[in-house]
């Protein structure tokens, strides 16, 4: 709301930078990342000077990653702020896979000024329409009068129904201008989203379906961990004892390490279950479309979901639920309250999947063990697991980094996994990190955030390090290297190949540069970093940088590159005419 005095000073000037910032704290907006630079430095100082909290960025995708996972870890849209042309260019990265992961996001970017419109001005580009494929709603508002109402509209729109990225526009000249105080008016703060509930005859049908399944799962997915459902499907699992799988970033919902949780029997409860209830979890290629040979070609798949379109997506659901699933479930389990039931913990089912998860842990066990250098994925992980706080935040992407990791870290608390998600998008780590301690610093201090990333995923923001140290947020990254994207060279074959007058030719498309020193890149804006090859350092490092609560720490783990084979081996090679 506005100061109060404003209204009696009626001369009283205030410039459009003052109006954004208002319209934004009005909203709740809690959190801003950018970059700032012409024509938006302005708003940011403004922002600031209202206790919005701003956090620099050294690149607008990072930004971007950051301000959307802000809107996942919190139901309220993260601003993110970029100058015009190629800031907002560099931000549509963010945007997409906000919108893809059913985020909440607003991005707002300064544009040129609307006198010089397609007369060449600096930076001038096509941002509303630009904005449009990757946004549920983007606009300019038509005057710095209708500032607060976009901008009301905007954050609405990204928490309301299916949440989504959101597009503001604010030309430069809008910026400075000086507007009386009075001319404003600030839109009332946008409430939660309405509660949606399901069909009563649909809650009936689907209780019905669920009591006579032989083979039931539960999928719980991201839907479920945004809209808080974590107790009504706890309770669910628990009274009718019945089976769980969690997606990806549906872990922690109910705890990995419950005893009904079949992740680690995933394609078999997939394959063999007959009856699916999918709690905010889309069939794409996550859950493998839901299709044969990866299911049953007559499974009947319960949806839940807040959007009406996904009802249907790949399959015909045997019963749609539309709403939202916090309230959905609690439907689910007072229709199933009304007669005794549960699902016999002795079935068959029970005991296929009992089975299965116990010889796959056995197998992830015996790798883990291996004590051969260097280490491989399952002993970093297992070593990692034995350190991991129960109530740390867990960031990870890459490729066999994020889904081996998946398997072996567990996640006790909801919506305390964060990575590449629905798009599979590489260079998110470090924002969703900084945003995630951001979170944890204010809501619950002391809470560590621990990213987890490939080499190679690491290096598309690892300047967000800086960032990390600035604020001096006591992330621990693992930086879990390999030499390369899926593979690399150790460094004798490495010597080897670049040796060749032109390694443009010869070496192959996925090597990095072996034996990298990321932990430098920590170490230079004075964080702690850690060259590590071995379990013992690997765990050393790692007490260390969980004791030290002040600051940020890098340890670089070095494991088996698995380039076992020479370079003259590589087909491309003998192409090559040095
Ligand atoms: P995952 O990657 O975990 O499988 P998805 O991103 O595919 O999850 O699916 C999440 C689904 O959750 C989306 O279809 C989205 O519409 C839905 N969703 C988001 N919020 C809610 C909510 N409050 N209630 C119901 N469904 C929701
Ligand atoms: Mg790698």
């Amino acid at each position: 709301m506005p100061d109060s005095n404003f209204a009696e000073r009626s001369e009283e000037q205030m410039s459009g930078a003052q109006v954004i910032a208002q319209a934004l704290k009005t909203q709740d907006v809690e959190y801003i990342f950018g970059i700032v630079g012409i024509p938006v430095t302005e708003i940011a100082i403004a922002a600031q000077q209202l206790g919005i909290k701003y956090i620099g960025m050294r690149n607008e995708q990072a930004a971007c990653y950051a301000a959307s996972a802000i809107g996942y870890l919190t139901g309220r849209p993260g601003v993110c702020l970029v100058v015009s042309g190629p800031g907002l260019i560099h931000a549509l990265g963010g945007m997409a896979n906000a919108n893809v992961n059913c985020w909440p996001l607003l991005l707002i970017g300064g544009s040129s000024e609307r006198n010089q419109e397609t007369m060449g001005a600096f930076q001038e580009f096509p941002q509303v329409e630009a904005c449009r494929l990757y946004t549920k709603f983007s606009a300019r508002p038509s005057s710095i009068e209708a500032i607060p109402f976009v901008i009301e509209k905007a954050v609405r729109t990204s928490i309301y129904g299916r949440p989504g990225a959101c597009y503001v526009d604010i030309p430069a000249d809008f910026v400075n201008l000086q507007v009386n105080v009075n001319s404003i008016k600030y839109m009332e703060c946008c409430m939660s989203p309405p509660v949606s509930m399901a069909e009563t005859s649909a809650v009936r049908m689907a209780a019905s379906v669920i009591r006579n399944a032989k083979q039931p799962l539960l999928i719980i997915g991201k839907g479920a961990a945004y809209a808080h459902a974590e107790e009504n499907i706890k309770k669910l699992v628990e009274q009718y004892k019945l089976p769980f799988l969690p997606t990806p970033m549906g872990k922690g919902v109910v705890p990995d390490n419950h005893p009904n949780c079949v992740g680690a029997a995933r394609s078999r409860a997939l394959q063999f279950a007959d009856v699916i209830v999918l709690f905010g979890a889309r069939l794409n290629w996550i859950l493998h479309f839901g299709l044969p040979p990866r299911y049953q070609p007559d499974v009947k798949f319960i949806q839940v979901d807040i959007c009406a379109e996904e009802l249907g997506n790949n399959v015909k659901p045997a019963v749609t639920l539309l709403g939202d699933i916090s309230a959905v479930s609690k439907q689910l389990l007072e229709e199933l309250d009304k007669t005794a039931w549960e699902y016999p913990p002795e079935s068959k089912w029970w005991k296929t999947l009992r089975e299965k998860m116990k010889s796959n842990e056995a197998a992830s066990k015996e790798l883990a063990s291996k004590k051969s250098l260097p280490m491989n994925y399952y002993t970093v992980f297992y070593h990692v697991q034995e350190q991991l706080p129960r109530d740390c935040f867990v960031v990870s992407e890459g490729a066999n980094t994020m889904d081996i990791g998946r398997t072996v870290l567990q996640n006790y608390l909801p919506r305390h996994r964060l990575d590449a998600g629905t798009f599979g998008t590489m260079g998110v780590g470090l924002g969703f990190a900084i945003a995630a301690a951001m979170v944890a610093k204010d809501r619950s201090p002391g809470q560590r955030v621990i990213c987890v990333e490939g080499d190679s995923a690491f290096g598309f923001s690892g300047m967000e390090v800086e960032t990390i140290c600035r604020y001096n947020l006591p992330i621990i990254l693992l930086v879990v290297n390999n030499n390369g994207i899926y593979q690399g060279f150790d460094m004798n074959t490495w010597k080897e190949t670049s040796k060749f007058r032109d390694p443009t030719a010869v070496v192959p498309p996925m090597c990095l540069l072996p034996n990298s020193h990321y932990e430098q890149i920590m170490t230079a804006f004075g964080g702690k970093g850690y060259f590590v090859e071995t379990p013992e350092e690997l765990q050393k490092s790692l007490r260390q940088s969980l004791a030290d609560t002040t600051k940020p720490s890098l340890i670089n783990i070095m494991i088996e590159p698995q380039a076992t084979r020479k370079a003259q081996d590589f087909h491309w090679l003998t192409r090559s005419n040095m």
